[in-house]
């Protein structure tokens, strides 16, 4: 069944108040470190590292019919953005410098970043250009994720609960995951120059894993997204389509594309004018991915990362270098 905010099916003492950093770790099934990583590196060489055989098949995710997914109702969003601060303090991201009733972040267009996982950005309507249509954005967990295929290390995991989630643990920043996914959502964390990390939204993970409602649809005052099985999802939205088709467009953007999405959205104005890309083949990208990056020359993707991995050691030397010397200049004066 669906849930709609504040009726869970399942009981919700046990969820988790976030995505849950200790989940995401324990959905990857093994766990590299960066030193670890590195070793191999220099052992078996980055070339070998990116050739097509070692891309992250991900022929395996055939999908778990039980998964869970939200449906996004973009007529029934107000743009209160409730949604993005229920997320940001589920995911204890810093607050940002405009509270989260400051209506001109909606002047530009935002895409999901580092410090917000999730964000609603406001169009034009183009029945009625004294309205406004809103549209929350974030990753869509889609059902054979790009991401996952495209990352080298098995950073990326999709859940059979759904959510596709990420092990900052086992990054190393090469950023193939920002390149694969057709829907731009990873974020990189340039905060964290020293330590790589890629951020995107986990569908609160932690919280559905222990039979929680994602924190944006719980805070959905309009009830504008539900959580439940996907299955269920794509029914409710058939339902509301053919009841009202004076309301909505017969289209369940996440359906079919790119091989259907966990994440879906039912809207009253065709999704291109929406900023959705709707473009997308119907089948994965899994095949697409694998050429492309066996495609790009190494300058443009390794390189980088590498270059990247060497600056940071670097700097990570001088600094221990710069403190250590601090150290002993303040016990000779201690000694004088
Ligand atoms: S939307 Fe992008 S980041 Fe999210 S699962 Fe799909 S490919 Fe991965
Ligand atoms: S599911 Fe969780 S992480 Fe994703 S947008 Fe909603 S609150 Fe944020
Ligand atoms: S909380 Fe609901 S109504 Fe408000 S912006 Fe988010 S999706 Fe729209």
């Amino acid at each position: 069944m669906a849930r709609t905010p504040g009726k869970p099916v399942v009981d919700e003492k046990s969820a988790t108040a976030s995505g849950g950093e200790d989940d995401l770790k324990e959905a990857t099934p093994r766990k590299i470190t960066r030193r670890c990583f590195l070793g191999t590196m220099t052992a078996v060489g980055a070339s070998t590292l990116i050739s097509p055989s070692h891309l992250n098949a991900a022929e395996g995710f055939e999908g778990w019919p039980n998964r869970f997914g939200m449906l996004t109702d973009l007529t029934a969003c107000v743009g209160c953005r409730s949604c993005e601060k229920a997320c940001n303090e589920a995911n204890k991201l810093p607050r940002p410098s405009a509270p989260f009733d400051d209506a001109s972040v909606f002047n530009d267009k935002r895409r999901p970043d580092a410090k917000a996982y999730t964000v609603v950005n406001r169009y034009a309507d183009p029945k009625d250009k004294n309205k406004f249509v809103y549209r929350k954005m974030q990753c869509n967990h889609c059902n054979e994720p790009a991401c996952a295929t495209a990352c080298p290390i098995h950073a990326y995991n999709k859940t059979p609960e759904g959510p596709v989630v990420y092990n900052e643990n086992l990054c190393f920043g090469c950023r193939y995951c920002m390149t694969a996914c057709p829907f731009y959502v990873p974020a990189y964390d340039y905060d964290s120059a020293l330590e790589p990390k890629i951020v995107k939204c986990t569908m609160c993970y932690g919280r559905v894993k222990t039979g929680g409602i994602p924190a944006c649809a719980e805070a959905c005052p309009m009830g504008a997204i539900t959580f439940g099985k996907r299955n269920d999802l794509l029914k409710l939205a058939r339902e509301k389509i053919s009841k009202s088709p004076d309301r909505y467009i017969d289209h369940i953007y996440g359906e079919q594309e790119v091989g259907g999405t966990s994440w879906l959205y039912i809207s009253g104005v065709p999704f291109e004018h929406l900023g959705f890309p709707t473009n997308l083949p119907k089948r994965p990208l899994l095949e697409e991915t694998k050429g492309f990056l066996s495609a790009v020359p190494l300058v443009f993707t390794v390189w980088p990362a590498l270059f990247g991995m060497c600056y940071a050691a670097l700097r990570h030397r001088d600094e221990a270098a710069k403190e250590k010397a601090e150290t002993e200049k303040k016990e000779e004066v201690k000694h004088e």
